[in-house]
């Protein structure tokens, strides 16, 4: 589903990615972990193409994201054909980003009538069933400063749902909000990750990480240094980088 092809992404002298290779199949759920400015959220802006990489290529779908082959050689996409590609991946990062002056429903419905083009009368029970899904039917005329943090993550999460993506990468979903909040937020995730859906996670919830993810990746200065099975990588890191990592962090 994901394809990762020796990633770099440089930002002035450094490379933040440095030379990743990552398969995500699909179906299947891959926590990221790692330090602060490991390179985490430049690695997932990259699958989505939202950073442009130095070098390598990301493949949604066998499809290469941000450029195409014309004659034989590769070429840059329009911002139209990338716009297209990113229909099919559901983003939640930290912030929950709900437009203020729409409802929870209306921001559901938001994508699915101004980007699919679907009607109202189609969108809208669609956009209720996912209000649902995440525990807030009751919440769908809310505006977003009447909900919590929690309330507007799970908005967040519905809102891209309603795309119906094949891909949800979520950065640090639970990082701004309050702890009492978090678990919600991540009951929703879990649910998602039950339903099948292909994820890719960065996140510092390491117990999450254990309970939901196929397989972990653990980064450091913009490499890929270990990876496994949670309960491999969590109770017996082989690597010392990650031994070190999961001392101070567990
Ligand atoms: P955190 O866990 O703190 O979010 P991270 O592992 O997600 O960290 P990144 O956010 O990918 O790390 O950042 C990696 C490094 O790249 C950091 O040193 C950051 O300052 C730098 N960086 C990120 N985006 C840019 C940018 N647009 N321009 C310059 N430097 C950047």
């Amino acid at each position: 589903m994901v394809q990762v092809v020796g990633l770099t992404k440089r930002f002035g002298e450094i490379d933040v990615v440095k030379d990743v290779d990552l398969s995500v199949r699909m179906g299947e759920k891959v926590a990221i972990i790692g330090p602060s400015g490991s390179g985490k959220t430049t690695l997932l802006r990259c699958v989505a193409h939202l950073e442009r990489p130095t070098s390598g290529y990301v493949t949604i779908g066998g499809e290469r994201i941000g450029e195409k082959l014309v004659n034989g050689r590769w070429r840059e996409m329009s911002d139209r054909e990338i716009a297209r590609i990113r229909t099919g991946i559901g983003m939640v990062f930290q912030r929950f980003n709900l437009f203020p002056h729409l409802t929870a429903l209306q921001n559901v419905m938001l994508g699915p009538t101004r980007v699919l083009k679907r009607s109202r009368a189609e969108a809208e029970p669609l956009a209720r069933e996912l209000l649902r899904k995440v525990g807030l039917a009751h919440k769908a005329a809310d505006y977003p400063e009447r909900l919590s943090g929690g309330q507007q993550q799970r908005v967040a999460i519905a809102r891209s749902l309603a795309m119906q993506p094949r891909l949800m990468l979520f950065d640090e979903a639970t990082s701004a909000l309050d702890p009492e909040l978090i678990g919600e937020v991540l009951n929703v995730m879990r649910d998602l990750a039950r339903d099948g859906m292909t994820m890719l996670i960065v996140t510092h919830e390491m117990q999450f990480a254990e309970d939901v993810a196929d397989r972990v990746v653990f980064m450091d200065h913009g490499r890929i240094v270990d990876e496994g099975p949670p309960h491999e990588l969590f109770r017996s890191p082989s690597h010392p980088r990650t031994q070190a990592f999961l001392r101070a962090v567990v």
